[in-house]
């Protein structure tokens, strides 16, 4: 049985019974069937269903969101601004996908060569609760636009809101094998990587959980995309707009009570800016309302577990032990954990070297554009950086000194469904989103004709 518990107020919200290996057989056997006449359909017919989809999240938005706010604490009306994203990345593949796996051709000495996108079958999505609809919407809009069938693995918190999502397909009228949600932990994640059915998997979340998935697929000789944490800088030259600056910052860290692994939980600042962009940064920072997550004003929530805020105060006292400073909060009660901020940071400390999964962020300074760099590049996570400045030219020449998968100059590291989203080094492998998002899973197929006339 997987419970499902409110965090803000400890209140069970269901259980869930978990699928027996009988239940994951039968829905495998669905998925493989269904892909077989669903890989045949064509792009309008698929494109009609998505932008159904896409209808049915605007339309019933208000139920999905107050779902993740009472399973993961997300405060609501960033609960359904999630929603509405994933409403656009159903419309962007539905007009989009078409166009992006169109034959490819190339010229060759054949008489005609060219290189033809093909689905490759069932995959398998293993997704964290942090953003529940949209890690899962991400992958699922390309992959079934692509011909492709999705099986998902989802978060042990957010199980209702994995069936609300399989709901969303179901209600917009696709196939019920095309998408389904398997209620498992994540013990049975191997035997479902390691079944013959399953031709790839995608996995969003730690590390830990990353490397395990694919260890196994890399022994069962099966692709894998793996989005996993990051620990984002953001860093503020003397050149920039500090205004501006400091409320993009506030927003790169604090949304979604600092639970995203694109967040900025690294502020490096230029000397000759700190003091000043630290005292409204803090004062700005103080003034985020925290409170009820169902409430439409609260921006601050709750952590999504207990345990999650028990390891974010263990990293803020093992820095402080280290010598570092709280400038503002540093308390936890339960799941709610102060907004802080914390300066005095050395690159050893574990919140400057680990990643941060809640509402706090360490403060670093540079005098040369170089000690910045390459603090930004200490980290073993490399999914992006923001800069903030107004000397354009400098930052086109900073780009390429970054080793992250995005950099963002004046805004903070957002996923787009136009632009490809992923990382580097720790931070994972392959990319989301774009049409460099939907070829991920698909065979490139190499196709030459020659005559012997
Ligand atoms: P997590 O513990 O790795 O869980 C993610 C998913 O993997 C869950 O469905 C989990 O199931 C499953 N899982 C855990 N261990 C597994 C294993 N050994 N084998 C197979 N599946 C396993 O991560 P989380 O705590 O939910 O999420 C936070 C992490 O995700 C952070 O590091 C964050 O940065 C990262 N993240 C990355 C991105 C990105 O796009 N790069 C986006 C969001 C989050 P159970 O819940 O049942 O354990």
């Amino acid at each position: 049985m997987i419970i499902s518990r409110n965090p803000y107020n400890g209140e069970e919200i269901a259980q869930i019974k978990e699928y027996t290996k009988a239940d994951i057989d039968k829905a495998l056997d669905l998925a493989d069937n269904t892909f077989k006449s669903w890989k045949n359909t064509t792009f309008k017919h698929r494109s009609d269903l998505m932008m159904k989809a896409a209808a049915e999240l605007k339309k019933n938005k208000a139920e999905y969101a107050k779902m993740i706010t009472l399973e993961m604490g997300k405060p609501i009306s960033q609960a359904i601004a999630e929603i509405e994203k994933c409403a656009w990345v159903c419309e962007y593949y539905a007009e989009n996908a078409e166009q992006q796996l169109s034959n490819e051709v190339i010229k060759t000495d054949a008489d005609k060569s060219y290189v033809s996108y093909e689905p490759i079958g069932v995959v398998l999505a293993v997704m964290p609760w942090n953003y529940p609809f949209w890690q899962v919407f991400r992958f699922a809009a390309p992959a079934l636009m692509a011909g492709n069938i999705g099986v998902l693995k989802h978060a042990s918190n957010v199980m209702q809101s994995a069936e609300n999502i399989q709901k969303v397909f179901e209600r917009a009228g696709f196939p019920k094998g095309c998408f389904q949600n398997l209620p498992i932990s994540s013990s049975k994640v191997e035997g479902i990587l390691r079944d013959k059915r399953v031709k790839a998997a995608t996995l969003t979340g730690s590390k830990p959980a990353g490397s395990s998935v694919a260890s196994i697929a890399g022994e069962e000789i099966k692709k894998t995309v793996l989005e996993l944490g990051g620990s984002n800088a953001l860093v503020v030259f003397k050149d920039a707009n500090i205004e501006e600056s400091v409320k993009t910052c506030v927003q790169a860290r604090f949304q979604n009570t600092g639970q995203s692994c694109i967040a900025g939980k690294r502020l490096i600042l230029h000397e000759d800016i700190a003091e000043e962009f630290l005292e409204s940064f803090s004062q700005q920072v103080r003034e985020l309302k925290t409170g009820d997550p169902l409430e439409e004003e609260t921006y601050i929530g709750v952590l999504a577990r207990e345990d999650l805020a028990e390891d974010l105060e263990k990293q803020v006292k093992d820095s402080v032990k280290k010598g570092a400073k709280i400038v503002l909060g540093g308390k936890r009660d339960g799941t709610y954990f102060e907004p802080t901020i914390i300066s005095n940071v050395s690159k050893e400390m574990p919140i400057f070297k680990e990643e941060t999964f809640g509402p706090a962020i360490s403060v670093s300074t540079f005098k040369e554009d170089q000690e910045a760099v390459d603090l930004v590049n200490y980290s073993d996570f490399g999914l992006g950086v923001s800069i903030f400045t107004d000397n354009e030219k400098n930052a086109e020449k900073l780009v390429s000194m970054f080793d992250d998968g995005a950099v963002f100059v004046n805004e903070l590291v957002k996923s787009d469904p136009r632009l490809p989203f992923g990382g580097t080094k720790i931070s994972g492998y392959g990319r989301e989103l774009s049409e460099h998002g939907i070829r991920e899973f698909m065979n490139r197929k190499t196709v030459y004709f020659h005559s012997f006339k």
